[in-house]
């Protein structure tokens, strides 16, 4: 519903802006969500990292009579953003668990003497029936809900305590409240609302596009090195941010760029509070600082010149990438988001799928947010207009600022090479009883002659060898488009390939549709011929001829037995 503020408190929001802030003007949708919270309407906002959300709600505080009751996860943080409201004559406090008895009693009371014009809470400190009593004792503003995603219980955030914020509204009916994230897809917006029982807000959803981030995803073989060479070549001495997913390896690729003579901090939940403290603040305070940091690390930072994010394992979802890489370039200026990933990143995730606990229907949320993120990394054309899709926002086609853009990689039709391998997966499985992870897939399809491998060769597995015409590095991209396409997928500790629904799709095209493969853009001048789409690519290799004539007679074979349409390899 829309609010309407008196003209005076607007003029009030604007000397406020310039005043306190020493800003010019309003930035995006800032003015008219400033305007609906001072008129006392709630608001929903969705603005990008580094949008500005802070003053939609800091200004309506400092303008409407009241205490501004800001509950922000960011307890890390709060410290710092007192501190800097305090500078600029804001009279702000907090209360979190980190505090003394006697920090927390000094702030209830300047809270409840009405000398405060923002009071910040962690989202536990809700819980307590202490911190509603204190509230009830002064006049509240407004309840600006920051990070507001985390009441997503599904998403990458979720903190159960938000789930209780609905109680605020439910004690004070008539105060306006304000929910605002950077993470916009309009399912976890739908969320936002119903859970905090936005019903009645006006939504504000910004441009997404951060134009001047430079997406770009590359295969990954050896990723210390591939970071190493990115950052020589590209961001020496610069400000960034390497995700990382585990904390071992946090600590691994730190020492790594250290010893290779770039300044990198570690930054995980493993480490001492103090130690994380300091990391942060010399990465904030000092220039060209890469911080290496699991997820744990960057809510809420807001430096302006981190030149690049590179993640060196594939994030958990697609919301969770735009977040990580949406830490670039809050300043606007050039910055790349580069990320290297390969199957183990699949293999990896499937299995921290099959292992969490929230029962089926949460696996298959996060089977779906993998999903999205495989595609993302697996496509053809823009990444920009791909990753904006997801949050809904139409873009142009092309955006002349992403890898695929920029060095469009060829595309073939990897028809024959799904069948080849996608057969050797039902052999193995059907006829063998065997099932095998992508390496020694390859290995067989590539007719190795490792002992190991080369006893499928005598023991006249007819697949063995079919595959000798892509090398490892082609294959391994096949198996991950397969498993970023959902007609292949993986299972178990050691990853192995199992066929999905939609395998069968492929195996059992007499006309063989097409599954169109993109080439790595640094190979395509290398490429055979024989694999561009143009050039006949559906053609079988002659020595495959004799192996699959069998395989076809033993599919049918098969079918017949089991009563079934029977799969066709090649036409
Ligand atoms: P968010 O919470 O959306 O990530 P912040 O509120 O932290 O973003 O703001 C990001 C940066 O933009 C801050 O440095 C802030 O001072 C600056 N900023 C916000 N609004 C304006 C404005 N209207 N004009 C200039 N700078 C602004
Ligand atoms: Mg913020």
């Amino acid at each position: 519903m829309r609010a309407v503020a008196s003209p005076d408190l607007l003029t009030d929001a604007h000397q406020v802006l310039q005043r306190v802030f020493g800003y010019d003007s309003f930035r995006g949708s800032q003015q008219e969500i400033v305007e609906q919270v001072i008129g006392g309407g709630d608001a929903l906002v969705l603005m990008p990292t580094g949008g500005g959300k802070s003053l939609c709600y800091q200004i309506p505080a400092l303008v409407r009579p009241g205490v501004g009751v800001v509950v922000s996860p960011l307890i890390a943080l709060m410290q710092d953003q007192v501190d800097a409201l305090n500078e600029l004559g804001v009279k702000a406090g907090f209360l979190n668990s980190t505090q003394t008895y006697e920090q927390r009693r000094r702030t209830e009371q300047a809270f409840a003497s009405g000398e405060l014009d923002l009071l910040y809470l962690a989202p536990e400190r809700l819980n307590l029936d202490s911190t509603l009593e204190l509230l009830g004792r002064g006049e509240v503003s407004l309840f600006a809900i920051d990070e507001a995603h985390c009441v997503a219980q599904w998403g990458h955030d979720f903190r159960p305590d938000y789930l209780n914020l609905s109680v605020l509204h439910e004690r004070w009916p008539e105060v306006p409240r304000i929910a605002l994230t950077a993470t916009a897809t309009p399912a976890t917006r739908q969320e936002i609302a119903t859970r905090l029982e936005l019903t009645e807000a006006r939504h504000f959803v910004s441009d997404f596009d951060r134009p001047n981030i430079q997406y770009r995803i590359v295969p990954k073989n050896d990723p210390r090195k591939q970071l190493l060479q990115f950052l020589r070549s590209e961001h020496a001495g610069d400000a960034g941010i390497v995700y990382r997913l585990s904390r071992a390896e946090v600590e691994r690729t730190a020492e790594f760029l250290v010893a290779n003579g770039i300044e990198a901090l570690p930054y995980h939940a493993g480490l001492d509070k103090e130690v994380r403290a300091r990391h942060q603040a010399r990465f904030l305070r000092e220039e060209g600082l890469v911080m290496v940091a699991t997820i744990a690390f960057g809510m809420g930072i807001d430096k302006p010149d981190v030149r690049f994010v590179a993640h060196l394992d594939l994030p958990k979802s697609v919301e969770g990438y735009y977040q990580e890489t949406g830490r670039a370039g809050r300043d606007g200026l050039p910055s790349t988001a580069w990320m290297a990933y390969g199957l183990q990143d699949v293999v990896q995730q499937r299995k921290l799928i099959d292992l969490s606990d929230g029962g089926e229907a949460h696996r298959r949320t996060l089977s779906r947010h993998l999903d999205s993120m495989l595609a993302l990394c697996e496509t053809v054309s823009c990444r920009r207009t791909q990753l904006l899709a997801y949050f809904g926002q139409d873009t142009p086609v092309t955006c002349q600022n992403c890898d695929t853009c920029l060095s469009p990689p060829e595309s073939w039709d990897g028809t024959v090479a799904a069948q080849k391998l996608l057969s050797t997966v039902v052999r193995l499985d059907r006829e063998r009883n065997q099932r095998f992870g992508a390496g020694q897939v390859i290995d067989i399809l590539r007719g190795k002659k490792t002992p190991k491998i080369e006893q499928f060769r005598h023991d006249s597995l007819s697949v063995f060898g079919v595959g000798a015409d892509l090398s490892d590095n082609e294959w391994r991209s096949v198996i991950r488009q397969l498993l970023a396409q959902r007609l292949l997928s993986v299972e178990g500790d050691y990853g192995t390939l199992v066929l999905t629904e939609s395998s069968g799709e492929v195996l059992r095209r007499e006309d063989p549709r097409q599954v169109l493969l993109r080439t790595e853009p640094k190979r395509v001048a290398s490429a055979p011929k024989a694999k561009t789409a143009k050039a006949g690519a559906q053609e079988m290799p002659a020595e495959a001829e004799p192996v699959f004539q069998k395989l076809r007679a033993w599919r049918l074979a098969t079918a017949r037995e089991e009563g079934k349409a029977p799969f066709i390899i090649f036409h």
